[in-house]
This record gives structure tokens, sequence and C-alpha cells, in this order.
């Protein structure tokens, strides 16, 4: 048996890990290069257990949107033609999981969809559209809440195919917390000197692609009043460099962090501001508050269980005030994840062994 598990980017490695980890032998890890740049890349290929860090498609990070989809369609296409799976599971909402997922399906393999379900209802995010595609040929659809299996059969999904899982983020997270002494070298090496400070992360194009909001975010952050660790992503740093957007002082900016040291500063903070959608998972098994720096988004468990606040970049100090409410941080210590029980990849992967035995084979029309 043979499950091809594609990934292209950072957060598809660390929560396809697991399900990896689950298939054991039957797994076939895919990588399709969709993340180039070797600080988001090669760390996190090498704790998903990975062996060849080469990508199946080279050169298709840095261009286009259609480019890239069209790319990897045709590209895995030849490579599945030549070498068929007998399952394909992709995650999320990525341009690789939308094209392997196309590809497998036009071949007729069985698609599984890892994180299936999650919905913004705003068409102007990527990620929206290949969630949307990627659920109509899905086989499998794994869903990690409730409510995310419950958009599925409101847009008509077979009840048979959609299954709660839990989000094997939830594992990973927990699989990678570091020691107390990874912890506090983490720390030392991100120039931490005191107990109180903040983590953030600015990414997604709405925020890292706008020079005038990027600066916005970067002053609100320094009036925070505690020093603030900024691992930089490739795509902001770009932006800062190219349109001169000032730092303040108060931030120190560092290179994106390997997952370890990244969940050292995640557990030890204050407070966490971010634009990324892992982090809005992550911040609900390590028990932190979190400012969301978007202007919707499709995990809004995170902010029912009481972990995270939406917010435009006018409103992250407003937001702070009111996660740092000392009564809230103490229920926030109890309130258990909704993202999943730690054993979604487990479930994945036997839904993915059943799901190549009851579909007959089908020939590529
Ligand atoms: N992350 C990391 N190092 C960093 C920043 C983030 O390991 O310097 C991890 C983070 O813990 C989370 C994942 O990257 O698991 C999120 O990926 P990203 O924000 O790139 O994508 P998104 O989740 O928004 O799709």
């Amino acid at each position: 048996t043979a499950v091809a598990v594609v990934f292209g980017t950072r957060p598809e490695i660390i929560k396809l890990g697991p399900v990896i980890a689950a298939l054991g032998a039957a797994a076939r890890p895919v990588f399709t290069g969709q993340h180039y740049d070797a600080a988001l890349v090669d760390t996190f290929l090498a704790v998903a257990g990975v062996p060849d860090l080469k990508p199946a498609l080279p050169g298709i990070g840095g261009t286009g949107r259609a480019d890239q989809v069209s790319l990897m369609l045709s590209g895995l296409t030849a490579l599945w033609r030549a070498d068929r799976p007998d399952a394909v599971v992709v995650q999320g909402d990525t341009n690789t999981a939308n094209a392997a997922a196309q590809a497998a399906h036009y071949l007729g393999i069985p698609v599984v969809h890892v994180e299936a379900g999650l919905r913004s209802f705003d068409r102007n995010m990527p990620e929206e559209i290949n969630r949307l595609v990627i659920s109509a040929v899905a086989d499998v659809h794994c869903a990690a809440t409730e409510e995310n299996a419950e958009f599925l059969l409101r847009a008509g999904t077979p009840a048979e195919s959609v299954h709660l899982t839990g989000n094997p983020i939830v594992e990973a997270t927990r699989a990678i917390l570091p020691s107390e002494f990874a912890r506090r070298r983490a720390l030392a090496d991100a120039g931490v000197t005191g107990p109180d400070f903040v983590l953030a992360t600015i990414h997604r194009p709405e925020n890292a692609d706008d020079p005038d909001r990027l600066a916005l975010i970067l002053a609100q952050l320094a009036l925070l009043g505690r020093p603030v660790v900024l691992p930089l992503h490739p795509r902001t740093r770009q932006t800062i460099s190219r349109y001169e957007v000032p730092v303040p002082p108060q931030i120190t900016v560092t290179d994106p962090l390997d997952h370890a040291r990244f969940l050292a500063l995640a557990t030890a903070c204050t407070l966490v501001v971010s634009d990324s959608g892992g982090v809005q998972e992550e911040v609900t098994v390590i028990g932190r508050p979190l400012v969301v720096v978007r202007n919707s988004t499709e995990r809004p468990e995170a902010m029912r269980a009481g972990f995270a606040l939406l917010a435009q970049p006018a409103e992250i100090l407003d937001a702070a005030r009111r996660l740092l409410d000392p009564a809230h941080l103490a229920r926030l210590a109890h309130t258990p994840s909704p993202f999943g029980d730690g054993h979604a990849a487990e479930r994945i992967a036997a839904l993915t062994l059943a799901a190549i035995h009851h579909t007959p084979a089908a020939a590529e029309p």
C-alpha cells in the first residue's frame, strides 16, 4: 500500500508529520517545493522525518497562483501516472493541496482532506477558494471540529464521507513542546531577558504586502509596553526593506524560527500577536492568549473558547488589554483545545487505509 502525503509549505509539514508517522510504511511523502526558503522548510522536513529534501517539482516556489497550481497539477499528474499511489492525503488550503487534490481526483485516486470544512466566507482570500476546490473533489473529509463538519454537510457533502477527527496540530504541538533547558536556550537566543514579552508573527498578504498597514501593526506592537520578538517571514521582510517600513526599537526581529524554538517562545510569552492560521490552533494547546490581526478568520473556535480576539491593526492594543485580564487568563489555563484530543492522526490514517479498500479503482477517462 502506498499513500502519497503531499505538502509544500511550513504548516502542512508540521500538521502532516503525525499523519506520516501514523501511516508508517505506507506513507510516501511528496514535497512540492511551494515554500522554497530554507528557513521555512529544512528543519521542518527533518522533524517530520522526511528523508529526501529535494522537491518533487523543482521551480514551483515564487511563481504566481495560476502558474503554481497548473505546474503542480501537471507535475503531480505525471508523477502519479508513472507511479500510482493508492490514496493521496492533502492538508489545509494551500495551492499545493489544491493542485494535488485535483490531480489525484482526475486520476481516480481517492483524496483524503485533512483540516476539511474550514470557511472564512471571504472570497478575497486565496485560501478560501482553495478550500472550496479541495472540498469539491475530496473523497474523505477529515474535519477538526463539529462546526467544520457542519459546513460541509450544509454544502451537500455526502454525510458518509465527513468524519470528525480533530486536527493533528494538537499532537504535533504536544510532541514538539521543548524541555525547560531547550526553552531557556531558545529565549536567550532570541534576546529575551525577562518573563514579560510579546511574540508576534505577520505574514498574510493583507498585512505583509501593504507597507502602511504593516507600519501601523508595528507601531501598535511597540505600544504594548513590553519587548516584542518578531520572527520575520521572508514575505514581510521584503516589504519592510523595499518600502523602508520603520521598525520601532521595542521590536527584536529574528529569522523564522524552527518549530521547537517558536513554541518555546510561545509558551513562555505573555501574549501572542499573529495573523497565522496554525498559531490560532497552537495557542489553544499551550493555553496562551492571542490577538489575531486579520479581517476574518476561519477558526472562530479559538475565539469562542476565549483564546483569541480578532483585531484590525489599530485595535491590537485594545484587544491585548482585554485578553490580559488576570481572571480571563486563569480561565484559559483550564480550557481544553477545541481542535482535537491529540489522536487525530491515528483516525486520519485509519480512514485513509479504509478508503483504499472501499474505493473501486477508477480508470482515467
Ligand atoms: N512557526 C514556526 N516558526 C516561526 C513562525 C511560525 O515554526 O518562526 C510555525 C507555527 O508554530 C505554526 C506554523 O508555523 O505551527 C504556522 O505557519 P504559517 O504561519 O506560515 O502558516 P499558516 O498557519 O498561517 O497557514
